[in-house]
C-alpha cells in the first residue's frame, strides 16, 4: 500500500464545500492540495495551494492533474468512469478506488451490492417505461419511492407514489431514464453511520447520528443519535461490513433507517465521500471526518472517533448563512462559511456547530 506522508500533494476532484474542508483538514497536517473543478468560483480553490479549472473530461488537463499529485480523491461521487480509470492507469492511486465508485454511482447496483453484502434495503424494482413501472408497482405495493438510477441527490429525481393514479406524473420526473421503484420503509428515525477506512484495512466507524430532514436537505445531525445501544452497535457493525465488502479506502457515509419497536435497520443509501452528516466532527469528535479521510487515504493511522459531548449540528441554507452575528455571540457555537457568494434559497451556504461538552452536567 501507498503511504503518502505530510508534505505530500493530495489532488482532489471537485471542489465545494466538502473539498474545502477536506484541504483545511489536509493543510493543518503539512499536506498541499491540488483541487481540480470546472467552476472557477469553487469554494475549495480559496483555500488550496494548487487549482486546476477544467472540465472532468478535458484529457489534457487531467493528465497533468494526475502527474502533479501523489493520490487522488474526490467530494463527489459522480466521477466519470473514464476519469477514474486515467487516475489507475498513470500508477495514481484513487482513494476509495473504482469499484467504490461503480457500486454507489446507481442505485440498482449499489441496491443489489448491498443485498449481496447480507444487508437489508428497501424492495426494489428496476423500471424505464410506463408499463413497466405498472408492473413494478404491481410487485412492491403502496406507498412506494421512484427514483433516477444515477444523479439523484436531496431528494432531486424522486417522487412518491401513494396510487396507481399517480404513476404517469412519475415519468414526468423520471423522462425515462433507468430508474428504480423502492418500496416505503416505515422508521421512525434516520440516522447515518461515518466510517473511515484506511488503506491498510483498519476501521473506525463514528458515534451514530440522527439525521433531520427539510424540503429532502439535511438540516440537523445530532449526536448521540436517541437509540437503543443494541441498534446503534448494529448500525455500526452493518457500516463495518459495507468498508470491507467494497474494500473502501477513505471516509464514507451509510445513512439508514431505523424502526424502534422492531429494532430493525434498513440501508438507505452510500455516499463514497465525506458527507454533510459528519460536519458535527469537525469540533464534536476527537478527529474531524475530514482529517481521518486523509489520514486514511494517505495510510497513517486513523484518529479516535469518540464524540467530546453532545453534539447539533445544523446547516445554513441560502441567506441562513447572514445570521452570523448571532452565531459569533454564542460561546457554544461554532460557525462555518464554505465562502459561496451567492446565498440563493435552499443552498448549503455553511453551517454551525453546538458542542456540549462531555462532564458540564447538560
Ligand atoms: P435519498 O435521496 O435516497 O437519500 O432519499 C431522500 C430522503 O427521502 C430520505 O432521507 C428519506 O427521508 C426519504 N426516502 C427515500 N427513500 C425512502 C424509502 N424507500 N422509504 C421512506 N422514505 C424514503
Amino acid at each position: 500500500m501507498t503511504r503518502i506522508n505530510p508534505g505530500g500533494t493530495i489532488g482532489i476532484l471537485g471542489g465545494g464545500q466538502l473539498g474545502r474542508m477536506i484541504a483545511l483538514a489536509a493543510a493543518r497536517l503539512g499536506f498541499h492540495c491540488h483541487i481540480y473543478c470546472p467552476d472557477p468560483r469553487s469554494p475549495a480553490f480559496q483555500v488550496a495551494q494548487y487549482k486546476t479549472i477544467a472540465d472532468y473530461d478535458d484529457e489534457a488537463a487531467l493528465a497533468a492533474f494526475i502527474a502533479a499529485v501523489d493520490v487522488v480523491t474526490y467530494e463527489f461521487e459522480n466521477i466519470p468512469a473514464a476519469t477514474a480509470l486515467m487516475v489507475t492507469a498513470a500508477g495514481k492511486p484513487l482513494r476509495p478506488g473504482v469499484k467504490a465508485l461503480e457500486m454507489t454511482q446507481d442505485r440498482l447496483i449499489e441496491k443489489d451490492f448491498l443485498n449481496k453484502s447480507g444487508v437489508t434495503t428497501a424492495s426494489y424494482q428496476a423500471f424505464e417505461t410506463l408499463e413497466e413501472l405498472e408492473a413494478a408497482f404491481a410487485k412492491i405495493g403502496r406507498p412506494a419511492v421512484a427514483k433516477t438510477r444515477r444523479f439523484g441527490y436531496d431528494g432531486k429525481g424522486q417522487y412518491m407514489v401513494k396510487n396507481k393514479r399517480d404513476l404517469p406524473a412519475v415519468m414526468d420526473v423520471t423522462k425515462g431514464a433507468q430508474s428504480i421503484l423502492e418500496g416505503f420503509v416505515s422508521f421512525d428515525r434516520e440516522i447515518s453511520v461515518v466510517v473511515a477506512r484506511s488503506a491498510s484495512g483498519d476501521v473506525a466507524a463514528y458515534p451514530v447520528g440522527e439525521n433531520i430532514h427539510t424540503n429532502h436537505i439535511l438540516d440537523t445531525t445530532t449526536v448521540p443519535a436517541v437509540m437503543k445501544q443494541v441498534v446503534e452497535a448494529k448500525a455500526k457493525v452493518l457500516a463495518t461490513r459495507i468498508a470491507n465488502a467494497l474494500e473502501y479506502i477513505g471516509v464514507m457515509a451509510v445513512e439508514m433507517f431505523v424502526n424502534d419497536a422492531k429494532n430493525e435497520i434498513v440501508v438507505n443509501e452510500i455516499a463514497p465521500r465525506v458527507h454533510n452528516s459528519g460536519h458535527w466532527t469537525i469540533e464534536g469528535a476527537a478527529t474531524s471526518q475530514f482529517e481521518q479521510h486523509v489520514r486514511a487515504i494517505c495510510d497513517l493511522p486513523l484518529g479516535h472517533t469518540d464524540a467530546l459531548g453532545k453534539v447539533v449540528m445544523k446547516n445554513l441554507l441560502g441567506k441562513d448563512i447572514l445570521d452570523y452575528e448571532q452565531y459569533l455571540s454564542d460561546p457554544t457555537a461554532s460557525y462555518h462559511h464554505y465562502g459561496k457568494s451567492d446565498p440563493r434559497e435552499g443552498r448549503k451556504m455553511g453551517h454551525v456547530t453546538w458542542l456540549t461538552p462531555s462532564g458540564t452536567g447538560e
